[in-house]
């Protein structure tokens, strides 16, 4: 059954933080009856060891292709150049992740906006879906999200209230709910309450945000369950109506019903 199974949509297990286990690392993954997870593509340092790691694992691993916001600086054409190249010559499942991220770090912000509009243009051609990353940004990425409206994708790790919320998925965009949404005195658990399982996609974002009791540590797949449980505990529904909804969501959005398990 293809909807027996868990989607991590949003992790970057080909990064170094996973040099030396990876193999148990995608185990342990399939074992929490993980089938699917979706890699998102940061830069031109990092997108070597994101397809290595794709084609490691075929009809398990699904790369995208796109620029990550904080990765955006003077020579944001050339690395926006390298993926349109990347684009015409292998299978890519999707845009992403692009975005805008004011928090870290505004300097290049112009760019930013730049850079995430070229990949919206790009999804567009592509018929491809986006990951967008937002962060202390999610008013200016609605703006550019209107200007591209059709696109459709992921909010990955929504930042949003469940007014935001419903405005994305009026717009066709899926939530991204991951560890954050275990945090205490998350807003995501209160958008979740507020919107219901319907929208929703489960993601890592491994290393990063993993889901308490794990919080601090490194992030990974085989986590995913335990933020089914805690959405599912929210909504109050079974975790395996979760799993259903999510999978179904993750399968259309990212068209994988072709792919092998
Ligand atoms: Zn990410």
């Amino acid at each position: 059954m293809e909807d027996d199974m868990y989607i991590d949509t949003h992790s970057h297990i080909y990064e170094n933080e996973f040099l030396e286990d990876r193999a148990e690392v995608v185990e342990r993954a399939r074992e929490a009856g993980g089938g699917k997870i979706v890699l998102p593509d940061i830069d031109s340092e990092s997108r070597g060891r994101m397809l290595d790691t794709a084609a490691a694992y075929p009809g398990m691993m699904f790369p995208l292709a796109g620029l990550h916001p904080t990765s955006v600086r003077e020579d944001y054409r050339e690395e926006l150049a390298a993926v349109e190249r990347e684009l015409g010559a292998r299978k890519y499942y999707g845009i992403g992740e692009c975005g805008l991220d004011f928090y870290w770090d505004r300097t290049y912000w112009r760019e930013q906006v730049k850079a995430l509009e070229w990949q919206l243009g790009m999804a567009r051609e592509a018929h491809l879906p986006v990951v967008i990353h937002s962060r202390d940004s999610l008013a200016e990425v609605f703006e550019s999200l209107e200007r591209y409206s059709g696109v459709q994708g992921i909010l990955h790790c929504f930042p949003g209230g469940a007014e935001e919320a419903r405005r994305a998925v009026g717009m066709g965009f899926l939530l991204g709910i991951g560890g954050v949404v275990t945090f205490k005195r998350s807003r995501m658990a209160e958008t979740v309450r507020e919107i219901g399982a319907e929208p929703l996609v489960l993601e890592t974002d491994a290393p990063y945000l993993a889901p308490v009791p794990k919080r601090g540590k490194r992030n990974e797949s085989s986590y995913i369950p335990i933020i089914a449980e805690k959405v599912a505990e929210i909504i109050g529904v079974e975790a395996k109506k979760i799993e259903e909804i999510t999978t179904k969501n993750a399968m259309n959005l990212f068209n994988l019903h072709s792919e092998n398990v």
